[in-house]
């Protein structure tokens, strides 16, 4: 399936999960078959033959996408959680969402310095989120070569500010206004 038909398994929930959003509910492609499938191999796409060492993915919609993304590439996967979900040692960073703020946490031993990490959600914002995740894996020395996402909303800045960050952003499709 190609990105244009993988959009139409894409739900629109206007007023979600506050009035304005325009929630983009993945849930209808990942439950899809072929969908998903497809969704996985051309997230992974760019980063064959890159040399990743671990796919790091965002809680909880990063984890579906990055578990299956990290098989795909034959590497590891570093879950990044919300405040007091992992049990070990972690670092933390607190982040602004579209709608709240909230607190990201890693182990601290997830990463070795000089790994080369992709970063997994399932959709980039303010960038905000993915912002967090790069401060939480740069801090262990990990190197990030890319940041990979379902859906990229333009209007609000999130890819501008990942690639200001220094890290390539891709999205498989686009929804424009917010
Ligand atoms: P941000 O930090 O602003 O880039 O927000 C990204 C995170 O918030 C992702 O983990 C998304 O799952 C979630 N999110 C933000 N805005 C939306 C939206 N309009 N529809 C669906 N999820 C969203």
């Amino acid at each position: 399936m190609n990105n244009e038909e993988l959009k139409a398994l894409v739900r629109t929930i206007p007023d979600y999960p506050k009035p304005g959003i325009m929630f983009r509910d993945v849930t209808t492609l990942i439950s899809h078959g072929d969908g998903f499938r497809a969704t996985i191999n051309n997230m992974a796409e760019p980063f064959f033959e890159r040399g990743i060492n671990a796919v790091v993915g965002i809680e909880a919609r990063g984890f579906i996408l990055g578990g299956a993304i990290a098989d795909k590439l034959g590497v590891g996967f570093v879950p990044v959680r919300k405040k007091g979900k992992l049990p070990f040692e972690t670092i933390s960073q607190t982040y602004e969402l579209e709608y709240g703020t909230d607190e990201l946490e890693i182990h601290k031993d997830a990463i070795d310095a000089g790994e080369k990490i992709l970063i997994v959600d399932d959709l980039i914002a303010t960038g905000g989120t993915l912002e967090a995740a790069s401060k939480l894996v740069k801090e262990l020395g990990g190197d990030i070569l890319g940041a990979a996402f379902i859906v990229d909303l333009p209007d609000i800045g999130g890819s501008q500010k990942c690639e200001q960050l220094g890290i390539p952003c891709h999205a498989l499709m686009a929804f424009e206004g917010d």
